[in-house]
């Protein structure tokens, strides 16, 4: 009886496999028509200086504008496009999409070229062995110069093989792009990496943002992280910061720049241009 509860459960967890494996042909299989009908749509969220309010850098941010289902969250398919691969393609759409934007933004007067614009890449893209050559020629044809440009990694992307890393990110230094790492404090990264590595900011994860000034844990994250970029003349910013008592806090200790549903959500193009409009009506 024994041996038949074994048979039967290992059929089922077979066929559950299977189901698996098919569902996941079907959604690669659409992630590489949705980059073919040009489903992908970037959101860009404000980063502002915590103190003026002016606007320092755009994050671009992906989603998948799904004929059926509507606006896709990136959580929901960067994951399996970094798994199989799609990533790379569909990376250098996202970083093209961003500079041709900005390059428009910046001819239209309605963005100075002191702001960043913000892009993430996948640990695959990373891996990429033309990655400076491929933002080189993003760079040359859609005219953005190098300095505007911000590439977010993660610490585990930046630690996995310290050699590898110090040599790309010497690359896309010598282009004149900057380099910042995303979700700082979640991953482990070595303070001697840090210390050798070309990076130019450090953005502090949400996580350690949302339950400053109460949880005493967080704030103590928080501060060393201030601290830290500051010994490595690194600059830093928080993502998250969603209340006034966040901002303070992080500007009474040096964290002059945020971004977080406080100043704006990710925003489509128009609804940005919106909000931009309220800022220079500020100034
Ligand atoms: P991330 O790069 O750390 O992006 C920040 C995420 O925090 C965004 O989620 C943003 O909408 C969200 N966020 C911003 N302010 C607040 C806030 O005040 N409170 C809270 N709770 N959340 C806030 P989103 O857009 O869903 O992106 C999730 C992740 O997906 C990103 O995390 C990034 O890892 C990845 N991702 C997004 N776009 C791209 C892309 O173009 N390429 C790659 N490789 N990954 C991307
Ligand atoms: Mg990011
Ligand atoms: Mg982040
Ligand atoms: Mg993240």
């Amino acid at each position: 009886r024994a041996k038949d509860e074994g048979r039967n459960g290992f059929r089922y967890y077979s066929e559950e496999l299977t189901a698996r494996a098919f569902e996941r042909v079907l959604l690669e299989s659409s992630l590489h028509r949705a980059l073919e009908r040009d489903e992908f749509e970037l959101f860009y969220q404000p980063q502002l200086d915590l103190v003026s309010g002016e606007l320092r850098g755009l994050e671009a941010l992906v989603r998948w504008r799904h004929p059926e289902m509507g606006l896709v969250p990136p959580d929901k398919f960067i994951p399996l496009a970094e798994e199989s691969g799609i990533i790379v393609a569909m990376g250098e759409w996202i970083l093209e999409r961003a500079c041709t934007q900005m390059r428009s933004w910046q001819h239209a007067g309605v963005i100075d070229e002191a702001v960043l614009i913000s892009v993430n890449l996948s640990p695959k893209q990373f891996d990429q062995h033309a990655l400076s050559e491929m933002v080189d020629g993003t760079l040359s044809r859609t005219g953005l110069a190098p300095a505007g440009l911000e590439l977010e990694i993660t610490e585990s992307t930046m630690m996995r093989s310290i050699e590898r890393t110090g040599h790309v990110l010497g690359a896309l230094r010598e282009l004149g792009v900057k380099v910042a790492i995303d979700d700082f404090g979640t991953g482990y990264s070595s303070l001697a990496h840090l210390k050798r590595l070309p990076l130019t900011k450090l953005k502090i994860d949400k996580s350690f943002v949302s339950d400053i000034p109460g949880d005493l844990n967080d704030v103590a994250i928080a501060k060393a992280i201030i601290a830290l970029a500051s010994s490595l003349s690194l600059e830093v910013l928080a993502e998250g910061v969603e209340t006034r008592e966040q901002q303070d806090f992080l500007t009474r200790e040096g964290c002059h720049t945020g971004q977080g549903y406080l100043f704006s959500r990710p925003l489509e193009v128009a609804a940005l241009e919106r909000f931009l409009l309220t800022l220079h009506r500020l100034v």
